[in-house]
């Protein structure tokens, strides 16, 4: 049977011509506006009524999550999309929905305001799915429309199987399988939104950038599914559902600069998840610490509902309580490092150590767009991406043999030569180490590496002295390596040197270029690794500053 979502949509949507106006048909760039009754005083583009910059987030949306635009409905939030699918597809006092509590309260709320009941088929232990309860219950109830299903689920963080979720799928393919994935970027699960939508045409998924992309105040959610599907729940969208400063603020977070960003984020936190949750684990009156996919965890305590209280009212932390979700149950979000910290004193549990030399910048100029951070004290997770290949595979060199975690990415004016690309990525990474060595206490301070690489050899000395100074003896053949310029080479020493505040010698010598190249970054790497290298607390410098 192929799944025809007309067959259940509100009859009366098939024929919604959705409102456009003439700018759809025309485009605006040169033309005078005189169509919308809009204000002609030009403030900052808010006097206009969001178009082309709302286009814009479709595509950026549709490359992120890899469908075409037409199976997308970006919304004011997810939540905006789960009432819309519940107006959509479920008529008042006819239609229900089926919800796994404890779940995402959302989804039997939405129901509610829109007269709609929902059925509750609970949870197994609390996290997984009871899939032949949940499945009578469908065959039962051919009024039952919209499946809700969560994963990673809130409030407990455990993903549910792919598998079990596309066999659930297809066994009741006259019904609207609804995946809010809403935490999945916290996850190692795979996604629902790689299917193929010809599989699966009765799923849609939810994601939102309130959570991976730091944009909760921002409201931008999105509805993946079949582009039938999509059509008729965007017939209930009003005219310009998206604010324009919100439609900004996603547009930069979706930037190569701004994904970098979140993608060390969510590193950062996933690592942040872990530490918490072991701490957590050794708390006398906790226990279970639900294996989280998310970007919180679900912890049963004793006395949960004091321990909320005494958080609340001894040191000043909010968690949620959900102990009429689930006995014993409170749901804390991973804060940073700083935040998390505060919850395990004020909970009586010794943090773990950590470390805090790290250090993270936006760099924007007409030339290029760069995010870069570094933390000094882990070897990873990295990335590195700015465009120019073989000077990728140098700065992975050195991300690799420093055993320092490096996020960078540049999005550069390559059209025009990769120079600036090379050298403002170098300008960026220089004050990002500076800042991350911070006052320099208990460093090593110099660092020194001989280092060959086949019939090449490189010889790198550092002083992390606070004052600049790079020599760089050494040439090259060819003119450029993958994209990278040979003579780029000495001046990446030189505008990392300027902006680490560091003196930097480097000697290089034999045939191939390839390997001198390779084997003055390895060297790099090694000098470097050696001179962040904390041996104590005191200052290494007569001076008393550095
Ligand atoms: N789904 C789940 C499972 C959630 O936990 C939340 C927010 N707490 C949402 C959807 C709503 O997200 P948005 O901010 O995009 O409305």
């Amino acid at each position: 049977m192929t799944f025809d979502p007309r067959t259940l949509a509100r009859p009366w949507l098939l024929d919604v011509v959705s409102y456009t106006g003439e700018r759809e048909a025309h485009g605006q760039d040169g033309l005078t506006l005189l169509d919308m009754n809009e204000n002609p005083n030009e403030n900052g583009g808010l006097n206009r009524y969001p178009g082309p910059e709302v286009r814009a987030l479709y595509a950026r949306m549709a490359r992120l999550y890899g469908r075409p635009e037409d199976n997308l409905m970006i919304s004011p939030g997810s939540d905006e999309a789960i009432g819309m699918l519940i107006r959509a597809f479920c008529a008042p006092g006819e239609h229900s929905i089926l919800v796994n509590p404890p779940t995402f309260g959302m989804y039997a709320l939405s129901a509610k305001v829109n007269g709609v009941g929902s059925k509750e088929i609970a949870m197994l232990d609390g996290a997984k799915i009871d899939w032949t309860s949940l499945s009578d219950a469908a065959e039962q109830d051919p009024g039952a429309r919209i499946i809700f299903l969560c994963t990673p689920q809130n409030p407990c963080g455990t993903a549910v199987p792919r598998d079990e979720i596309i066999a659930f799928a297809k066994r009741h393919a006259d019904r609207i399988v609804v995946v809010d994935e809403a935490y999945q970027e916290f996850a190692d699960t795979p996604s629902l939104i790689q299917e193929p939508v010809t599989d699966l045409p009765n799923v849609v998924v939810l994601r939102t950038l309130s959570k991976a992309y730091a944009l909760a105040g921002a409201r931008i959610g999105c509805l993946i599914g079949a582009p039938e599907l999509v059509a008729i729940v965007k017939a209930l969208q009003s005219p310009y559902p998206l604010p324009t400063p919100s439609v900004r603020a996603a547009l930069a977070a979706l930037s190569p600069a701004g994904v970098a960003q979140s993608k060390r984020q969510i590193a950062e936190l996933k690592l942040e998840r872990e530490r918490l949750a072991s701490a957590l684990r050794q708390h006398e009156d906790v226990e279970q610490v639900y294996d989280s996919q998310a970007n919180f965890l679900f912890v049963v305590m004793k006395q949960a509902e004091t321990w909320h209280q005494a958080l609340l009212n001894e040191a000043g932390i909010l968690v949620r309580n959900q102990t009429k979700a689930l006995a014993g149950g409170l749901r804390i979000s991973v804060g940073t490092p700083r935040e998390n910290d505060l919850l395990l004193q004020a909970l009586g549990v010794a943090p773990a150590a950590k470390s805090d030399r790290r250090a993270e910048l936006k760099r924007e100029t007409k030339e290029t767009s760069i995010y870069c951070a570094v933390n000094l004290d882990q070897p990873g997770p990295s990335s590195i991406e700015t465009g120019v290949g073989f000077f990728d595979h140098m700065l992975d060199q050195l991300t690799k043999h420093s055993g320092i975690a490096m996020v960078i990415a540049t999005d550069g004016d390559t059209h025009i030569d990769t120079h600036h690309t090379v050298e403002d990525t170098m300008i960026a990474l220089g004050q990002v180490l500076d800042q991350a060595v911070g006052d320099k206490r208990g460093i090593l301070r110099y660092g020194h590496f001989d280092l060959v690489m086949d019939e090449a050899r490189a010889q790198v000395a550092l002083d992390l002295s606070g004052r600049a100074h790079a020599t760089f003896e050494g040439s090259f053949k060819a003119d450029a390596l993958g994209g990278l310029q040979t003579e780029m080479v000495a001046h990446c020493i030189q505008s990392l040197a300027e902006n680490l505040r560091a003196t930097i010698h480097v000697t290089v010598s034999g045939n191939n270029d390839h390997h001198k190249c390779e084997a003055v970054f390895k060297a790099l790497a090694k000098a470097l690794k050696m001179a962040v290298r904390v041996e104590g607390d005191a200052l290494p410098s007569t001076k008393g500053l550095l």
